[in-house]
């Protein structure tokens, strides 16, 4: 009999979690749910964060060392974030043509409005509180926060991966320029190592059906709530909005990254999809591109054939840095909202959206619900009230999802690209 591959094992789980999400809000089963069904899902999602650093760190340093010399690093580093800023840019632009044309906010209901402000007021203050820690401070200090002052504190918690990712780097550089005997000793020790974790993923894997179908119950049950029929004139009302970020998030993934693979890597174009979908069925039920990365790394290598040298350095920098998805649905939100108030964003406002909802996403952590957090700066950076979040909290988990393939595929497009240039670049 034939083997049943793992992606459909993953697509059932996913398939199983959306009836059983449906039956446990008609049958009053959230708190079955949240205690027997829940905690598979945060187990599996912990089992990936569990090797996302010792992964960044090993897969950056090896595919360092095997570019072989700084210079090539220099160029490979240049043209990674060059091409992650203009993706970034040409998101948000999107997102912000897309929220002008349509203007999903402008007829929000202001009833509904007065109810959300209400409802969701204390959750938007937890997030402005996060966000406002992060913007107080003086313009260099995201340089600061890049250099962490102990290595092992900075890998002891998921949310310093900057901080690893340059650690990494320095290390990677600092390794090409020691004797060539101690270096080849350095550099099977890390491939090794690297190899298990890598062996560690596949057996990770397999736990992903049961994962999956528990994170989708659990995020169906969570979402309903109590009332799932309030829910459901939430969404309606809310329907427009959705619809012009997911419309945004479909153009990329469908138009702009098929475009981009055609463009600067046609080999790979008819095989790109098929080799993305496993990873982008992941991030769509994680929501977390740091939890995805050990996938897409291996989608990338194993399916795509993209030289390890690329992969290891431009996918674990572009989980941290490259947001494509977080950017464009920024600028919706912050349209949505302005709209909603009746405020109108002048030209200058809306090529600041630009440039802060870049910036946002650069620094948003690659987990669930980060988007949204780092969506207060770019309201305060044109002067909208921060309490306009509480209008859009209730679907933000599910736009997340959505956000998230977006986020990840995008970074398996610049791989690609890359992995065209590298005799360009000398790798
Ligand atoms: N969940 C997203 C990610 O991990 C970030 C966000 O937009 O909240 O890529």
């Amino acid at each position: 009999m034939k083997k049943i591959p793992l992606w459909l094992w993953i697509m059932a789980g996913l398939v199983l979690g959306i009836a059983w999400g449906l039956i446990a809000v008609s049958a009053n089963l959230q708190s079955f749910t949240t205690d027997y069904i829940k905690p598979w899902g945060r187990i599996f999602v912990n089992l990936l964060k569990l090797i996302a650093i010792p992964l960044i760190f090993l897969s950056l340093v090896n595919g360092i060392s095997s570019l072989g010399d700084i210079t090539k690093l220099g160029k490979l580093g240049l043209k990674t974030v060059g091409i992650y800023i203009g993706t970034t840019i040409f998101a948000v632009s999107l997102g912000l043509l897309l929220a002008n044309t349509i203007g999903p906010g402008r007829s929000f209901p202001q009833d509904v409005k007065e109810k959300l402000e209400l409802a969701y007021a204390g959750q938007a203050e937890t997030s402005q509180n996060v966000a406002t820690d992060v913007v107080s401070r003086g313009p260099l200090s995201f340089l600061e926060d890049m250099v962490p002052d102990n290595i092992f504190s900075a890998m002891s918690t998921n949310s310093a991966m900057l901080q690893v990712i340059l650690f990494s780097v320095l290390f990677g550089m600092a390794l090409l320029k020691i004797d060539p005997l101690k270096k080849t000793s350095v550099i099977k020790t890390i491939d090794a190592f690297n190899e298990v974790i890598l062996k560690l993923v596949g057996l990770i894997m397999y736990f992903a059906p049961l994962g999956v179908f528990a994170l989708i119950g659990g995020m169906i049950t969570d979402v309903a709530g109590k009332d799932s029929s309030s829910i459901l004139s939430l969404f309606s009302a809310l329907a427009w909005y959705m619809m012009t970020v997911v419309i945004g998030l479909f153009f990329l993934i469908l138009v702009v990254y098929p475009l981009l693979v055609f463009v600067f890597n046609r080999k790979k174009f008819p095989l790109f999809f098929k080799a993305a979908y496993p990873a982008q069925l992941l991030a769509f039920s994680t929501s977390s591109s740091a939890a995805t990365l050990p996938v897409t790394m291996d989608c990338c290598e194993t399916k795509l054939k993209i030289s390890p040298s690329v992969s290891r350095f431009v996918l674990p920098v572009g989980a941290t840095i490259n947001m494509d998805g977080t950017s464009l649905y920024q600028a919706v939100a912050t349209i949505f909202i302005a709209q909603a108030f009746g405020t109108e964003l002048s030209f200058t406002a809306q090529i600041t959206i630009i440039l802060t909802a870049t910036l946002a996403s650069i620094g948003s952590a690659a987990v669930p619900g980060a988007g949204l957090i780092m969506l207060v700066m770019v309201l305060q950076s044109v002067g909208l009230s921060v309490q306009g979040i509480s209008l859009i909290l209730a679907v933000d988990r599910i736009l997340d999802m959505f956000r998230t393939v977006v986020n990840v595929t995008g970074d398996m497009t610049v791989a690609t690209i890359l992995d065209r240039h590298t005799k360009e670049i000398g790798v």
